[in-house]
């Protein structure tokens, strides 16, 4: 099976702790990798974990709280002095555009490598990204500041050709690509083989979400059906569910309702709040209600299955 995985490089939320860094994801699918969020401190967890990043074209900012994307300026700036040449993609709310572009006049640095900046503006759910494996979409969460989510998605391959059929029948180049799109096989002795019977159910796409911040909302569940595995902040315990209310935050149950509701296979809970030193409450919190939950731990990477 093709790797396809998450690297998680910051769990916490946005007053410091010492037990996590602020929101950052690495996505790793192929020769392709997703920078989801880059909390301050994300290129030093890197070099902590020693995680490689070699393939990182794609950064993904959900929101412009800080503890989601302050990290940016450092981390593009060191590309910059590495001599950076390829392309790197930005999707992000727009006014983000603003800022790097002041950092960058500010410190008059005239970056190595094209900066290109890809604005997320509309509240519905979008394409934002495809090539012949994946598509990356956005969709829209409930915080107090205009914030997105993404479903990284596999996209589903042709059908596969039975191989006891290949060693009997032998096909021709062109007879095998007329299969893969679907077509019947006709043997020398005249006998029609439909398509059904000599090949079996591509596998299944698999698909990543990452759901933070956002407070507690069904709608989300729409967006990512079926997902194999769910990252969705869980920044309180039941104790502190008004204050999740109130800040449009969610707790580490209603973070397990999503992953019911959409069917998820797992569910990673996350961006954990700084009053809590205790995340195991959490993890039980979350099992209570969705028992396939994991907790987030930094630099550790996690398969997509
Ligand atoms: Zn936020």
């Amino acid at each position: 099976m093709i790797d396809f995985n998450v690297t998680v490089l910051g769990c916490g939320s946005a007053v410091p702790s010492k037990m996590s860094n602020p929101s950052s994801q690495l996505i790793s699918y192929r020769n392709k990798q997703f920078l989801i969020d880059c909390g301050e401190g994300t290129q030093m967890q890197m070099l902590k974990y020693s995680v490689r990043h070699r393939n990182l074209d794609h950064v993904l900012i959900s929101h412009l709280h800080g503890d989601h994307f302050y990290g940016l300026i450092g981390l593009i700036s060191t590309f910059h002095l590495t001599g950076r040449k390829s392309a790197l993609h930005i999707y992000a709310p727009r006014k983000l555009q603003t800022l790097l572009d002041h950092q960058l006049q500010t410190t008059a640095t005239k970056l190595s490598f094209p900066l290109l900046f890809n604005a997320l503006e509309d509240f519905g759910e979008r394409n934002i990204y495809e090539d012949d494996y994946l598509i990356v979409r956005s969709f829209p969460l409930k915080h107090s500041t205009p914030t997105w989510g993404f479903l990284i998605k596999e996209k589903e391959t042709k059908r596969r050709i039975d191989k006891s059929f290949i060693k009997q029948y032998k096909p021709a180049v062109n007879e095998i690509s007329l299969i893969l799109d679907g077509k019947g096989f006709l043997t020398k002795d005249g006998t029609f083989l439909e398509n059904g019977a000599i090949t079996h159910d591509p596998p299944q796409g698999r698909s990543y979400a990452y759901c933070s911040d956002t407070a507690y909302e069904p709608f989300i569940s729409k967006f990512i059906s079926g997902v194999n595995l769910l990252y969705h902040e869980a920044t309180f315990d039941n104790s502190l569910q008004s204050k999740a209310h109130e800040w449009l935050h969610s707790t580490a149950a209603e973070a397990a309702m999503i992953a019911k509701q959409s069917d998820a296979k797992k569910l990673l809970i996350g961006h954990f709040s700084s009053r809590h030193n205790n995340y195991e409450l959490l993890l039980k919190e979350a099992k209570v209600v969705f028992e396939n939950t994991i907790i987030c731990q930094e630099g550790e990477t996690y398969q997509i299955v």
